[in-house]
């Protein structure tokens, strides 16, 4: 018997088609188990498959309205305008090497737009998706921040790159963060810190002894805060991967064998 699935959502989000997974409502068996939707794992690409279309239905949508960002784990950003089609940076591509399904695939770990009918799904397992929105003009946005992309900080590249393209004002945007590997989990080694200072940014770190946590949430908090989005508009989940193996898939906590999550948002 297949459990309920039930996407989590945000407040400030609502009456706009988004969500993210859990691990619970799917069919795959353990170490996936259930509702793995990352096609990147050694899973039955026919339970990924199924899962999908369930995910899909959840939204509202059929699996084939979904558009993958293929994860890259830099800071570029896919940008679909409504006005060009022919630019938009998708392609149709197997679900997995030597597959027969396909799938529309974009390459990047961040994507903005405001093309009404297409649904961007970016997987997860322990890094935080971040969903944006601007009501005003009808865009939203969508990253994938591990310690990669928040060094880089790419949720301040998701703002800027939503007013160069569609004219967004920071102050009329709002934002989601995830679930992710939290700051009572994320130990992080030297070269992460390190990372932060070689691109500008700033990580929020935890002292814990003689080591140092990652708080994925606040880092990218001050980012969109510092791109201008108001404190208010900023919706944070704080939900840990690592802490809620029974709920989520954790690839840290689970010693890499295990399945992806995925968040969705589109018009
Ligand atoms: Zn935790």
């Amino acid at each position: 018997m297949q459990a309920e699935l039930d996407l989590l959502r945000y407040d400030l989000f609502a009456g706009i088609r988004h969500g993210i997974s859990t691990r619970h409502g799917g069919i795959s068996d353990p170490p996936y188990d259930s509702l793995n939707l990352g096609f990147s794992t050694l899973d039955d690409e026919e339970c990924v498959a199924e899962n999908r279309s369930n995910f899909a239905r959840a939204l509202g949508i059929t699996s084939v309205e979904l558009t993958t960002a293929h994860l890259t784990h830099g800071s570029d950003v896919a940008v679909f305008d409504a006005t060009t089609p022919d630019d938009w940076p998708r392609a149709w591509h197997p679900v997995r090497a030597g597959s027969r399904r396909f799938t529309w695939v974009f390459e990047a770990d961040a994507v903005i737009s405001n093309v009404t009918g297409l649904t961007f799904l970016l997987t997860a397992a322990d890094c935080t998706p971040i969903f944006f929105l601007d009501r005003l003009r009808g865009v939203v946005g969508a990253a994938h921040a591990g310690w990669r992309g928040t060094a880089r900080g790419i949720a301040g590249h998701v703002v800027r790159h939503m007013t160069r393209s569609f004219g967004t004002y920071p102050a009329d945007l709002v934002a989601g963060i995830g679930p992710s590997m939290g700051p009572c989990c994320y130990t992080v080694g030297r070269e992460v810190v390190d990372a932060f200072e070689t691109f500008g940014t700033r990580p929020a770190l935890v002292a814990n002894g003689d080591s140092v946590r990652l708080d994925l949430w606040e880092s990218n908090r001050v980012q969109l805060q510092a791109a201008g989005v108001p404190s208010d508009s900023i919706e944070t989940m704080g939900l840990c991967t690592g802490c809620h193996v029974s709920d989520f898939f954790s690839h840290r906590a689970e010693q890499g064998r295990t399945g992806r999550m995925a968040g969705a948002i589109g018009l």
